[in-house]
């Protein structure tokens, strides 16, 4: 039976899944646990109820994984089976259970940091951040290292980690290797491999979030329902499922694939068996000796059908377009290299910068010169022949754009999955369900007993934008039209003291997004010590005139790119067919246009100023 979390924990059903892909198991957890002052980090733990299957999996050794109640997920450790075999199960950071604050805060023993982590939301704050991602943790860690510490982080999860925590799909992983997808602030030393795996970069953002000591401003479970700017005040109203509070300045760090896009498909409610998206990965799902679909070729499905094919009965994989793919060369870092870098972090910063360097040399590749992308494609081609013998297949499996035109994959297991004789590749796009019946656009149909979407993300029309709303109570989307646009990727017109991490013409076909994320915390410190600066008064806004010309010039680059020359429909491109994602030059060209804020790009307006995307409102002139 469930029982209601209380001050020192859980107790009742739970799916365990072992970080080896090893399989998921549910479990009877007894859970508890408290705010250790040494470290400043929550500390929980319990038992495990015996298991046999679990048993037989783990033995007498350890284990680690992601343990799921119906209050929360977080990763645990298992060890120390006793004569009974019910294992010790522990975690630190984020629990599986609610904390609650009065009885946290109460009882003997306990700190009162626990009621601090989920206490109420204040009447007003300086600065509200709106995600618990790469991005928010990253603006949370420069607005205290900035001094701005009156700030909280709503999040809509039971924890932190974006997509790190959501994407827990076997075979999950990096394709940007670690040593440059973690912040250049918080390096670390200890990654496992060069891309490293979903967990261990979710562990590294609960890291981050205790070393920088954001706890105290987390609230976590608090999805933000609506923003509104409100001209009379100068201020920005916030309705959460937690209750409402102001803020001087939002920080909308909501994630650029935060939202799982499943296609509409006619009769999916007809299927009997369980059907989710590689993003919200049902543990309880037992997919071994099954017959799975999966539907989509992207990112996430590489990474994932390797990982399925062993163990399902029959794998059956549903293919629009194919995807170029070229060998991932991951490896395992060595103890001597892991020793190297705790010891001379110069030599990981070195590493770093090697890889950042390596990967930036490409970048004219994908925005000047798309024809020296041929050669590439050479290499992606032979990838292919390595590993398909079979010619039928392999022509199903080549594409028809240039490389780099839709994101390019790295797999070295991919391939040689597919050339499995439990694998069926059905190269069309799933167009029709009938019961358990799954028909492709070719016409082609298959039995199946589970599907599994790996059909991305809502990237375009971005899901915040349906919360955020303007001092005439305009949504952000709607202003937007289906188009989304704002001024260096950060601010948008007649959104006044609004910053949006990862805005639109940020994202990369080449290179770190941490790298981008970390462009915009000056810019957006920057921003609000400027709103900071006009006390309260008057609120800071994009010039109109200014975003327009920063887009126009974005989209004259962006004609010269692979994304618009290489002859693909991809998902970075808008209704419209602009492409409002990625940035069409270097990274580099990114720091620098983000390094100052150019004060001349903005406009002050007075508290009781109504605005409208920058015109008709009062300038008060900019400070400075
Ligand atoms: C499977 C996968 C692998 C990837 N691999 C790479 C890679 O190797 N290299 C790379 O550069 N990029 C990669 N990316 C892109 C990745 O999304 C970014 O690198 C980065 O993690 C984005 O961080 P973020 O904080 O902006 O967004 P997210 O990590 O998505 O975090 C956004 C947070 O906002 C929260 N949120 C959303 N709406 C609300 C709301 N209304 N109220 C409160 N909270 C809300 C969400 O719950 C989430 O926690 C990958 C993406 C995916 C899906």
């Amino acid at each position: 039976m469930t029982e209601p979390p209380d001050a020192t924990g859980y107790r009742g059903p739970a799916t365990l899944r072992l970080a080896a892909d090893t399989g998921s198991f549910e479990v009877h957890a007894d859970l508890r646990g408290k705010f250790e002052p040494a470290d400043g980090r929550y500390h929980w733990y319990g038992r495990l109820a015996a298991d046999a299957s679990l048993a037989a999996a783990v033995g007498r050794g350890r284990a680690g994984g992601t343990l799921r109640t119906p209050a929360g997920t977080a990763q645990c450790e298992l060890s120390d089976p006793d004569p009974w075999l019910r294992y010790r199960i522990s975690g630190v950071s984020t629990p599986p259970f609610g904390i609650d604050p009065a009885a946290a805060s109460a009882g003997p023993g306990t700190d009162d940091r626990a009621s601090r982590v989920q206490r109420h939301l204040p009447a007003h704050v300086t600065v509200a951040v709106i995600g618990a991602g790469f991005g928010g943790l990253g603006a949370a860690v420069r607005l205290r290292q900035a001094g701005i510490t009156d700030f909280v982080i709503l999040e809509r999860a039971a924890a932190v980690g974006g997509t790190w925590r959501d994407n827990s799909y076997p075979g999950c992983a990096c394709d940007v290797p670690s040593h440059l997808y973690s912040y250049s602030f918080a390096p670390n030393p200890d990654w496992s491999r060069s891309f490293s795996p979903q967990p261990e970069i979710w562990r590294y953002l609960e890291d981050v979030a205790d070393r920088y000591r954001l706890r105290d401003h987390l609230r976590l479970s608090a999805e933000v329902i609506r923003a509104q700017w409100d001209p009379a005040t100068a201020r920005w109203q916030l309705d959460t499922t937690v209750g409402s509070l102001t803020a001087t300045v939002v920080i909308a760090a909501a994630g650029p694939l935060s939202e799982p896009s499943v296609p509409d498909i006619p009769g999916l409610d007809s299927f009997p068996g369980p059907v989710f998206h590689s993003a919200r990965w049902d543990d309880a799902a037992d997919l071994t000796g099954r017959r799975v679909a999966v539907i989509g070729t992207g990112a996430s499905s590489i990474q994932l059908v390797p990982a399925l094919q062993p163990a399902a009965a029959h794998l059956m994989l549903f293919q629009r377009t194919p995807a170029w793919v070229l060998p991932r060369r991951d490896r395992k870092i060595t103890a001597a290299e892991r020793w190297l870098y705790r010891r001379v972090p110069a030599a990981q910063r070195l590493a770093r910068l090697a890889i950042y360097l390596g990967r930036e040399s490409t970048v004219g590749a994908f925005t000047r010169w798309p024809g020296a992308l041929r050669a590439v494609q050479r290499v992606a081609s032979a990838h292919l022949a390595r590993s398909i013998r079979d010619p039928e297949l392999r022509a199903r499996l080549t594409p028809r754009y240039v490389l780099g035109c839709k994101r390019i994959l790295l797999s070295d297991d991919f391939y040689p999955a597919l050339a499995q004789p439990n694998v069926q590749l059905v190269a069309a796009g799933l167009v029709k369900v009938d019961g358990p019946v799954l028909t492709g656009q070719d016409g082609t149909a298959v039995r199946a007993d589970a599907i599994v979407f790996a059909t991305g993300f809502v990237v375009t029309d971005v899901p915040v934008a349906h919360h955020l709303f303007d001092g005439n109570g305009v949504s952000l989307a709607d202003s937007w039209h289906d188009d989304m646009a704002a001024l260096r990727g950060t601010t948008v017109a007649g959104f006044p003291n609004l910053c949006l991490v990862i805005g639109p013409n940020t994202g990369l076909g080449h290179n770190s997004m941490v790298y981008m994320i970390e462009s915009q915390l000056p810019y957006i410190e920057e921003y609000v010590r400027a709103v900071l600066g006009l006390g309260g008064r008057a609120a800071f806004d994009a010039r109109a005139d200014a975003q327009a010309q920063w887009n126009d010039r974005v989209q004259q680059r962006m004609a010269r790119t692979v994304w618009a020359t290489g002859g693909c429909r991809s998902w970075y491109l808008s209704a419209a067919g602009r492409n409002p994602v990625l940035w069409p030059a270097s990274s580099w060209a990114f720091r620098r246009a983000t390094t100052r804020l150019d004060l001349s790009e903005y406009r002050a307006i007075p508290a009781g100023t109504v605005s409208s995307a920058g015109h008709g409102a009062v300038s008060a002139g900019l400070p400075g």
